[in-house]
């Protein structure tokens, strides 16, 4: 999936791409001529930049090649695309200290104005040099496009790899955030997801643990490392035994992502239904943080499985137009959410705080350190400015007292 997130001003945009093999109605030979002579312009260009040994502003650029490349057939918006193309080729080439780029892929860049999508028809008609154009059809099923009906398309990349042509055609959407009426914390662990929701007042009024599929991961991660014990210097070469091991891949890939989509559906729906804000860890903290918990990430699992979790859960919450904090892990399952003491191990999965004598399982306690992170951080003007109600020891609040198995329970 070719999916990334920016912000326009204060409004969070969702950019994707739609990647699909198109085929030309009738004749191909116009497109492949556009491409070649494409090709050949950004080469041309890439080499007349390269020569010249000063920043070349947008101006600049237009005044050197606009009229040569309208003569070879070009449209405004290709000629644009073109010194564009070049330039961000030669910078790069720069800043790795490389050589002048050489092009040899056929690949344009085709502007929104030169090129018209028809969703209904999954047709795509590009314009090219000397007003020619080509119809393409779009090889993919209804249903993958559908979503994009509300989307804003801008560019367009096609390719043709000696055998097809590809499209990739750039979306993008403005995420209206809905206001956040409660905020719906996560906490990932190893064996388990752990969610909570919170009103903005701090009253939990949801928990939910959901197992993860770490043990069917693990068993067919034990087999990749049987069968590489048991051929230690061969395995990469003797087909069968890499058949088995890429068998075992397949299915950790297979497993992990089918769990992700389904969490992350899931949890957004949820997410929905009480207003939330979904609260996640920031994972890339977590590296730098260099805690215990990363350490059992790493050795057990590997922290990409909690990417891709995070992943499915913040793509299928911004699909439905939900906000997505990320907050720094640092303490979140070691201080204790009453008092800010230490908090130290009581029994399976139960944390207790010698100082005041809070106890609660470990994964709710996440969940309300979670929570307490997005609130010190996002409180603005009393929206959600009401600091949580530190459970008491003798309550039975969100931060559960002794009994182990209510905060286990799931209200589902
Ligand atoms: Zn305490």
């Amino acid at each position: 999936m070719l999916v990334s997130y920016s912000m326009r001003g204060e409004e969070p945009v969702v950019n994707e791409a739609l990647k699909v093999r198109a085929l030309p109605e009738g004749s191909y030979d116009y497109l492949l001529e556009f491409l070649k002579l494409y090709r050949d312009a950004v080469q041309l260009v890439v080499d007349k930049i390269w020569s010249i040994d000063e920043k070349l502003s947008w101006k600049k650029l237009h005044r050197l090649f606009y009229s040569d490349l309208m003569r070879l057939g070009f449209r405004a918006h290709h000629a644009k695309e073109i010194y564009i193309n070049a330039k961000s080729l030669v910078e790069s080439a720069e800043s790795n200290n490389g050589r002048k780029p050489v092009l040899r892929k056929l690949s344009a860049r085709i502007d929104k104005y030169d090129y018209k999508l028809d969703l209904n028809n999954t047709t795509l008609t590009l314009k090219l040099h000397n007003d020619y154009e080509v119809k393409l059809r779009l090889v993919t099923p209804r249903e993958r496009v559908e979503k994009f009906r509300s989307w804003s398309n801008y560019e367009l990349v096609v390719k043709y790899d000696g055998k097809s042509f590809w499209v990739s055609i750039y979306f993008k959407r403005i995420v209206k955030s809905l206001k956040p009426r409660t905020v719906m914390t996560i906490d990932l662990n190893f064996g388990n997801v752990t969610l909570a929701v919170y009103t903005l007042d701090g009253r939990r009024v949801r928990l939910k643990k959901l197992n993860t599929p770490h043990r069917k991961i693990l068993t067919h991660r034990i087999w990749i490392e049987r069968i590489q014990r048991k051929y230690p210097k061969s395995w990469r070469f003797i087909k069968n035994v890499r058949k088995a091991i890429e068998r075992h891949g397949e299915r950790i890939r297979n497993i992990s992502w089918d769990y992700a989509h389904k969490l992350g559906d899931l949890i957004a729906e949820l997410a929905l239904r009480y207003h939330s804000v979904v609260v996640l860890e920031d994972l890339e903290k977590l590296r730098e943080n260099n805690k215990k918990k990363d350490k059992e990430f790493n050795k057990k699992l590997g922290l990409w499985f909690y990417r891709r979790i995070q992943f499915c859960i913040e793509y299928e919450a911004k699909e439905r137009d939900l906000e997505v904090v990320k907050v720094n892990p640092r303490g979140t399952s070691s201080k204790c959410p009453r008092c800010g003491g230490r908090l130290v191990e009581d029994g399976y999965r139960v944390l207790r705080c010698r100082k005041c004598g809070f106890v609660g399982d470990r994964d709710v306690t996440a969940t309300i350190n979670i929570y307490k992170k997005y609130i010190s951080k996002h409180s603005r003007c009393g929206v959600s400015g009401v600091a949580p109600n530190a459970p008491k020891p003798d309550e039975n609040p969100s931060g559960m007292q002794g009994n182990k198995n209510e905060a286990m329970t799931t209200e589902s």
